[in-house]
């Protein structure tokens, strides 16, 4: 439900706040970890237009799990709190402006595990190997996953080192099929206990927020290892997430209902809430000859098949315990049109359809000096735009 949190009248005494088009209106109020050149100390702010505001009252700790382990009812208070502070009228306080902040990754991760939410992409990968039955028999029926890992998820703007690895039979150099894959990333708590599992009717009070996730992938890495244990050294060389955490409270306007499944899901993952998010996901290149980046997808959050509730349940339901910080990835977010493709093995069908760019360069898989940037934001009639900031990483060349 919407609060006074979400008033689209509510203005902050920060006027760049207030702009038409910010991402970061007093109707957002997304949290990260940064420091500055005067006190590298790592300290939790909250984004306000084109400022930080330390949340030092509140959130005394230098990464975010403190605040992923408070209840529901915890985190929305907090949220009222520091709406409260920042509205017009409010004493003003002493604001950093963001060109000042280095944002860090502080987030104590335990657990990754990357989706495969969308079905437009699981449909278009799935025909570009297998034309005739592009969908696996299980897809209707469960969110497919894997264990991902923790100790390369990066923050935006960290370079991304090419990766060396197997090939093919014999074959081991610089992967040559290096790609992207736009995700929002949905950091988990409270969490449960080993043996409970979180029912669906439960799993969004263990959401505590999302972020932009790029799952840099390495496409003929993938292809030689990935049967039949699924990706391995290809996905795990380096993921990043953007600096800021979008609350799940922020969200709240934003709800939509999920795509109708034809098939009908099991009882615990049955649910009939709103419980998908519009949220805008985009993605955009600039080459090392570009001067600004030119946007090359863009997509929708809510025609995943299923949603992070979904995911949370389905995680759980054996009873595998999920902690504050832990990370789950939706899978690249693609939608039925090409536009709609968030990653360039489906843009360029495997490389057989180069992407021409503007500048009469084309693209089969990333190249050396290519920067990627996510972006996202939620719009809707009647509520003020929230935006995500960035996940932006550019490629250097293979090591050695
Ligand atoms: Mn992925």
């Amino acid at each position: 439900m919407t609060d006074k949190t979400h008033d689209p009248a509510l203005r902050s005494w920060v006027e760049s706040a207030n702009l038409p088009g910010c991402d970061f209106p007093i109707q957002n109020l997304p949290l990260g970890v940064f420091r500055t050149a005067e006190n590298p100390h790592p300290r939790i702010g909250v984004a306000i237009g084109e400022f930080v505001l330390e949340a030092g009252p509140w959130l005394s700790r230098n990464n975010l799990n403190g605040y992923m382990g408070l209840s529901s009812e915890q985190r929305r208070d907090l949220r009222q709190q520091i709406s409260r502070a920042l509205e017009q009228g409010a004493t003003e306080q002493t604001l950093i402006p963001q060109t000042d902040c280095k944002m860090l990754h502080r987030t104590m991760i335990g657990d990754y595990t990357d989706f495969y939410a969308s079905i437009h992409h699981a449909t278009n990968v799935g025909r570009l190997f297998r034309p005739d039955n592009p969908l696996l028999p299980n897809y209707k029926h469960l969110p497919i996953a894997y264990h991902g890992r923790c100790s390369s998820i990066v923050v935006s703007e960290t370079a991304i080192r090419r990766p060396v690895g197997q090939l093919g039979e014999g074959r081991f150099g610089p992967s040559v099929e290096l790609d992207y894959e736009v995700e929002v990333g949905a950091f988990l708590g409270p969490g449960n206990q080993i043996g409970e599992p979180i029912p669906i009717g439960e799993a969004e009070r263990h959401i505590a927020g999302v972020c932009l996730l790029n799952d840099w992938s390495a496409r003929d890495i993938q292809r030689w290892e990935y049967q039949p244990l699924g990706p391995f050294l290809a996905k795990n060389f380096s993921t990043s997430i953007s600096p800021w955490m979008i609350t799940i409270e922020a969200l709240e306007p934003f709800r939509a209902l999920p795509p109708e499944h034809d098939m009908p899901v099991l009882p615990y993952l049955r649910s009939e809430r709103r419980e998908a998010f519009d949220i805008t996901v985009e993605a955009s290149l600039r080459t090392a000859k570009m001067a600004a980046p030119i946007r090359i997808s863009r997509a929708s959050f809510a025609s995943l098949y299923w949603t992070l509730a979904q995911m949370v349940a389905h995680h759980t339901s054996n009873g595998c315990p999920v902690r504050p910080g832990d990370l789950i990835g939706s899978g690249t977010v693609s939608g039925p049109a090409k536009e709609n493709r968030g990653c360039l093995l489906e843009l360029t069908s495997n490389g057989r359809e180069p992407l021409s760019l503007e500048n009469g360069e084309q693209r089969k898989f990333l190249e050396d000096g290519d920067e990627v940037t996510l972006t996202a934001y939620c719009e809707r009639q009647g509520f003020r735009r929230i935006g995500f900031g960035q996940c932006s990483g550019r490629i250097l060349p293979a090591a050695g």
